[in-house]
């Protein structure tokens, strides 16, 4: 008989394995492990067998940082040969950005990593926490060779992780691809769409290490000062991403606003127009308003979420492209986290797979 799946699990703190205190829920060692030891069910025999690794010191994930995302990066990478599949214990306030960024960090890799954590912790006696590790464990026992690719397991839904945001403060759905199509589907049966599914990678993995690049985001709104995104332009600033309205449309009206917009990308800083709005794509050729920023130097995102075009401007930044290069890769799919566009398309052999961000 075959062996069963070993799973190597970083918990790295949130909710999932918080305990009540009088100054509210707060991640403490050890806590997580004591209440999975009092349930039975997690030694099932269809159950892999897993190893929790806990970060030192355990984080609510508000303070998750860039470094904290590579020493996720750098357990899985340490760990990869000896373990069929990753399971990324996380805060659900920042999940989102640390799966987007791990999609890119972690290159070539041809194993399972899945980030989950729950809206109540698992010491209460109602919680979602338990449905979400067991879900997590399974699935990653069952197809642990099958899903090359970061994902995000919440409720009920597998969703790609760079195509994930938070949905929800409350709610046991509370994530969401509303870009992409989930990957799969918790129900009676855990069900993946393989045709979704990034393709086998052949190649070794290797870490990308982010953390040094210099960027942000800024979400517009009427009347900003355009004093205040100079300041988040300014020196040594190399990439923002910008969020604005609609398809991507911006108060262009505004000459002081389109001056610092030039002014910085004269300079050589990549800034990437995304959308407010949670469905949907930036196509700054659509508005008088949109194809303004495109005059100015600004790059459409297509429909990036906020959280991987960040995700994506650190990665490519690490990686020691010029800010033209990282223009150009912002606005093509590296790991599915994006879809072109059906003009972007015209005239190639590329597949409709490929437009839906398939691309290797
Ligand atoms: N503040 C918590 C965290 O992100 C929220 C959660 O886990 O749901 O760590």
């Amino acid at each position: 008989m075959l062996g069963k799946s070993r799973i190597y699990v970083a918990y790295t703190g949130g909710t999932i394995g918080m305990r009540k205190t009088a100054h509210g829920y707060v991640p403490e060692s050890g806590h997580l492990q004591r209440l999975l030891a009092e349930i039975p069910r997690f030694r099932d025999p269809g159950v892999p067998e897993f190893e929790i690794v806990e970060f030192e010191p355990l984080l609510d994930s508000s303070n998750m940082t860039p470094g904290h995302w590579l020493q996720i990066a750098d357990q899985i990478r340490s760990n990869y040969a000896n373990y069929d599949a990753f399971l990324v214990l996380h805060g659900t306030d920042t999940m989102a950005f640390t799966a987007a960024a791990l999609s890119f960090m972690l290159e070539d890799l041809a194993k399972p990593v899945v980030l989950t954590g729950s809206q109540i912790p698992l010491e209460e006696t109602r919680n979602d926490a338990q449905n979400n590790l067991l879900t997590a464990l399974l699935l990653l026992g069952r197809y642990h060779d099958r899903l090359p690719e970061v994902m995000v397991l919440f409720g009920d839904k597998l969703l790609r992780g760079n195509r994930a945001t938070k949905v929800s403060v409350t709610g046991f759905d509370g994530f969401d691809s509303p870009n992409f199509p989930p990957l799969g589907r918790a129900g009676i049966d855990i069900e993946v769409d393989w045709e979704l599914v990034l393709p086998p990678r052949t190649r070794e993995l290797s870490v990308v290490a982010v953390g040094s690049a210099q960027v942000g985001a800024f979400r517009i709104f009427p009347g900003l000062e355009p004093r205040l995104l100079e300041a988040v332009l300014a020196p040594p600033t190399q990439g923002v991403v910008l969020e604005c309205f609609g398809a991507g449309n911006a108060p262009t009206a505004n000459l002081a606003f389109m001056r610092v917009l030039a002014e910085a990308t004269a300079r050589g800083v990549v800034i990437v127009d995304v959308t407010q709005a949670l469905r949907g794509s930036a196509n700054l050729s659509l508005y008088a308003t949109g194809r303004a920023l495109l005059d100015v130097g600004v790059v459409g995102g297509y429909d990036l979420t906020a959280e991987a075009a960040l995700a994506k401007l650190f990665y490519l930044f690490a990686k020691g492209l010029s800010p033209d290069q990282v223009k150009r890769d912002m606005q093509r799919p590296l790991v599915g986290e994006l879809t072109l566009p059906a003009t972007e398309f015209a005239g190639t052999a590329w597949t409709a797979a490929d437009r839906q961000g398939r691309l290797a």
